[in-house]
């Protein structure tokens, strides 16, 4: 059984979806024996930019400003009626009841910028996936029995102080792919590929960290086959990007969170492989509007891939490489324009080690740098309680360099980063630059390394002997101009 996992840029059109079911015939005209079993698990992203769309919808609601969220969710409407319109002559009655919900959602979010314990009700998502009793005590612990927010039909999130936003997000939001799925998995149907669609707000089971949420393995599996037992079909489409936690409330795990998923689902269902199908041939060792030397790798191992992931490369989510590796999983990265051409994949065995560098370059950063009032050590004494301060703003530290009494973060210029330094301010000194970007080279040659070296913008530069990092101005000079 292998996943396959299909991002938003491949289901963007009529097209899409449908060279989305050739792909998948083909596999299953690959397999051998009966197919009255599982082959393909077929994980799909939010249909072209609909995640955006749908973020500009909670943007708007959030600011108070209604109308604005009804007319941009209208926008959205269109574009995937059109998509189905052309696929099937109408639009199939569960695509329509899924805008009738989130339209609701919607206009029962007006007012909630201002207002504390405001509840989210979604109709028609009937129940938590983890009904009480439902996991064994031993897995879900006393959080099953706690399952209170749902009731009467709807699935209740409760919305109160600074976690409001990231809850209306997550609860809106998930509708992306939850319409991609049902148009996808009505397409597979009509074309004559038996298959069944998952909610994997029933399957996958999270923590309550909206908008980024930590998969509960132990719980997911159990969801999972609870909700697949006695599925006979040879295809399962399920949602990346979504899951619930264990009370039902709708949770997101981060951008570009697909991988992530299909990931997760390889993991529990011990699937021989996940391939990820994109809109670029393979993946490269740079990207080529900023280094035009750019060259495709056919193998790179879990580490590599990981490394590369974490440093800012697009291609994909950072936390999609650790389950493969925890149980030897392949991953196969292939361009879903080009089905026959190989791509690249990522195991822990490779052929040939890779012989040339990876650059990758991370947008967006800030060089935050932090000293205690009180001239205490910063490794020794302080540490833990600055970085804490970060993690419970939610601001992504990518690189850390220390002295005496001085830490210097790299950190993402999020939303939060203003707060995290005010919740520093007191016992510490803290200053910033934002405008930064953060290159990160695998596999430095000299040349790479001089070049860096004596650059002007270059703030921090770290090296081992194979990695360097380099935190320069976001002004400085690329590659290709420079
Ligand atoms: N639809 C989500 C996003 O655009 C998740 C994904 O595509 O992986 O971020
Ligand atoms: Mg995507």
């Amino acid at each position: 059984m292998k996943v396959y996992k299909f991002g938003g840029a491949s289901v963007r059109s009529a097209d899409g979806v449908r060279n989305l079911a050739a792909v998948v015939a083909a596999e299953l005209g690959r397999c051998e024996g009966s197919v009255d079993e599982l082959r393909l698990v077929v994980v799909v992203s939010a249909m072209g930019k609909t995640t955006n769309a749908l973020e500009a919808v909670v943007e708007a609601l959030m600011a108070g400003d209604t109308a604005r969220a009804a007319q941009l969710l209208a926008v959205s409407e269109s574009y995937h009626r059109a998509i189905a319109e052309e696929l099937f002559g109408d639009v199939p009655e569960r695509v329509g009841e899924l805008f009738a919900e989130l339209g609701a959602l919607v206009a029962s979010g007006a007012g909630c910028e201002n207002t504390e314990n405001q509840t989210i009700s979604i109709e028609g998502y009937s129940d938590a996936p983890v009904a009480s009793g439902a996991v064994p005590d031993a897995v879900s612990g006393d959080r099953a029995g706690r399952s209170g927010g749902v009731s009467g039909g709807q699935a209740a999130v409760r919305c109160s102080g600074a976690r409001e936003y990231d809850r209306w997000y997550d609860a809106i939001v998930s509708y992306g792919e939850l319409i991609s799925t049902t148009i996808v998995s009505e397409h597979l149907t009509r074309v004559g590929l038996a298959n069944r669609r998952l909610d994997m707000r029933r399957c996958l089971i999270t923590d309550a960290r909206f908008r980024e949420a930590g998969i509960d393995f132990a719980a997911s599996e159990l969801c999972l086959r609870r909700e697949t037992a006695g599925a006979s079909e040879p295809v399962w489409v399920g949602q990346g990007f979504i899951g619930a936690t264990v009370d039902g409330q709708p949770t997101t795990l981060g951008r570009e969170g697909s991988d992530y998923s299909a990931a997760v689902l390889a993991y529990l269902l011990d699937a021989e492989s996940v391939t990820i199908w994109k809109d670029v041939e393979g993946i490269l060792n740079a990207d080529p509007r900023i280094f035009p030397d750019a060259v495709y790798i056919p193998e790179l191992t879990y580490l590599d891939a990981i490394e590369l992931a974490y440093g800012g490369a697009q291609i994909i989510h950072p936390k999609t490489i650790k389950p493969l590796y925890n149980k030897h999983i392949p991953l196969y990265v292939r361009p879903f324009a080009e089905p026959d051409k190989p791509g690249s994949v990522i195991r822990s065995e490779m052929a040939a080690p890779i012989d040339v560098p990876i650059l990758i370059v991370k947008h967006d950063q800030a060089l935050v740098s932090v000293r205690p009032n009180d001239f205490s050590f910063v490794l020794q004494e302080r540490l833990g309680e600055i970085i804490s301060h970060f993690e419970s703003n939610r601001v992504k530290i990518n690189l850390i360099q220390s002295s005496a009494v001085n830490l210097s973060l790299c950190v993402d210029n999020s939303r939060t980063l203003g707060e995290a330094i005010a919740s520093l301010d007191g016992s510490f000194r803290v200053v910033y630059n934002d405008g930064m970007k953060l290159l990160t080279v695998r596999g430095y040659t000299p040349e790479l390394l001089s070049r860096y070296e004596d650059r002007q913008g270059v703030f921090l530069m770290q090296k081992t002997r194979r990695i360097m990092r380099v935190v320069l101005r976001s002004d400085s000079l690329d590659e290709k101009t420079g």
